[in-house]
């Protein structure tokens, strides 16, 4: 690890101005930042503490919710509001990491978390993600945890947060400042593909900090559910995630839908087409799967991480048919 400056910000002006430093990075719950900083991944030489900024939760004139930026993993996951309003949120938070880890990570560290590819932490390894243009292991190598939906021949890496992929389903979007201003950015279109630079993430631009993060209001989103398919029971990643909620006519049809998955892609992957297909459509076993096999039509799998293509289609069947059976006029 190298040598590096610390600094707490009081405000976001000052967690911004202090960001136009060169190789500076904001410090949130430091879950994952620091074990990058251990493997020199990252080599900061000035950290900005930004844990003293907002942690509200709270309820807007106009329904939606707005959640500060430093809000802790575990405060947001037990809130009352979120339980009641967006229960596939809580259940998200808490299927994600350990207790520990819940209770030190920020809501901004969660979206900028990096991929935990084996390869990624290991620089005996070709990783085009942290040495752009040296090659991808992951490729040949072991993918058992890797993508099978939007990926490239450079990089085949998933994005690790079960948050994300709850707030991908919900339509949240994430408020950023920088120092040409603020600005809004839909979560869904917040983290990129790896196209030929699965280096860039994100949208960010650098020195902007994620200050908040607001969920539009979704009334059937209490009607909603987050399963995590995993190798173990807890502190594991997805293999599959599914966020998804459902809302019915009194005929039995689908009014609204909302599907996300985790484990696929290398961002909070929305199912857009799943929901094309379900809007309008009978709550039934065989459309769910007709619409969950929509979405993998071009799916692409490799030798560690095929099974995933049928898994996640299970997966979003029996969320679908769980909603379905609750939802009942
Ligand atoms: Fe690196 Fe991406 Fe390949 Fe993993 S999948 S080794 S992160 S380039």
């Amino acid at each position: 690890m190298n040598a590096f400056e610390y600094s707490r910000a009081a405000d976001v002006s000052q967690a911004v101005e202090l960001a136009s430093r060169a190789h500076a990075r904001f410090l949130g719950g430091g879950t994952n930042l620091v074990d990058l900083m251990r493997e020199s991944i990252e080599q900061p030489e000035l950290l900005i503490d930004v844990t003293g900024l907002s942690q509200r939760i709270e309820l807007q004139d106009d329904g939606s919710v707005l959640i500060g930026a430093a809000t802790k993993n575990t405060a947001l996951a037990c809130a009352a509001l979120i339980r009641e309003r967006y229960p596939l949120l809580s259940r998200a938070l808490l299927a994600g990491a350990s207790a520990q880890i819940r209770n030190m990570a920020t809501v901004a560290g969660n979206i900028l978390q990096r991929t935990r590819c084996v390869y990624f932490y290991d620089d005996s390894s070709r990783c085009n993600k942290r040495d752009p243009g040296r090659g991808c292991d992951a490729l040949e190598g072991f993918n058992r945890y890797h993508a099978v939906l939007g990926t490239s021949p450079t990089c085949i890496a998933t994005h690790p947060s079960d948050m994300c992929v709850a707030l991908a389903a919900l339509d949240a979007v994430v408020h950023v400042t920088g120092s040409r201003g603020s600005r809004a950015i839909e979560l869904t279109e917040f983290h990129q593909l790896p196209g030929d630079t699965p280096h860039i993430e994100t949208q960010l631009e650098p020195g902007e900090l994620i200050t908040a993060v607001t969920l539009p209001p979704l009334r059937f989103a209490r009607h909603s559910t987050y399963r995590k398919v995993r190798d173990r029971a807890s502190y594991a990643f997805a293999l599959i995630s599914v966020a998804a909620a459902l809302e019915l006519n009194a005929d039995g049809t689908i009014s609204d839908v909302r599907v996300a998955l985790g484990g696929v892609a290398h961002k909070p992957w929305r199912a857009w087409k799943v929901e094309e297909a379900l809007k309008g459509a009978r709550a039934k076993e065989a459309v769910f799967q007709a619409a969950a096999a929509e979405e993998f039509r071009h799916a692409k799998g490799r030798h560690g991480n095929a099974f995933k293509i049928e898994l996640a289609q299970r997966t979003i069947v029996a969320c679908l048919k769980e909603l379905a059976e609750g939802a009942r006029p």
